[in-house]
């Protein structure tokens, strides 16, 4: 999935903006990273084809198509994460043992955020989490199943 096949050049009219030559260098170097990507990671992949843009204009960037949710972020381990959004949220499954990482559907979640609404009255617009804990492989290892 990348911003291409997700026309973000309409998404991004259509919110009133325009996709600009550097916002698409920018894009394609978080598609590249084909999931999450840190911002060091995609910086490094702008260097080599726009090297005039500075790492303040990355973060600027950054923020403008996460408040756009057409780039999604995550702290996972300490570290900021980026990956573009998709159509439908989802969220992630990862061991803090391996760094393996699950893709779960946004409608297991959406009953929780539903329980949070009717027990608390707030209406949780969270997109992307990520639940860290260990997988199956990992508590095999470690002794911890049952
Ligand atoms: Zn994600
Ligand atoms: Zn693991």
């Amino acid at each position: 999935m990348t911003h291409h096949t997700l026309d973000y050049a309409r998404r991004i009219r259509e919110q009133g903006y325009r996709l600009t030559p550097q916002r698409e260098l920018i894009l394609d170097a978080v598609c590249e990273g084909g999931g999450h990507t840190t911002i060091d990671e995609i910086y490094g992949r702008l260097q080599k084809k726009a090297p005039a843009i500075s790492l303040a204009t990355l973060y600027r960037t950054l923020d403008f198509f996460c408040e756009l949710h057409l780039v999604v972020s995550a702290e996972i381990d300490g570290q900021t994460v980026y990956e573009i959004a998709g159509l439908t949220p989802h969220h992630h499954l990862i061991c803090r043992e391996c760094g393996a990482s699950i893709h779960i559907d946004h409608e297991l979640v959406q009953e929780l955020f539903d329980k949070f609404q009717a027990e608390y009255g707030y209406t949780i617009d969270m997109d992307h989490m990520a639940f860290t804990g260990l997988c199956p492989a990992c508590r095999a290892k470690a002794g911890a199943g049952e």
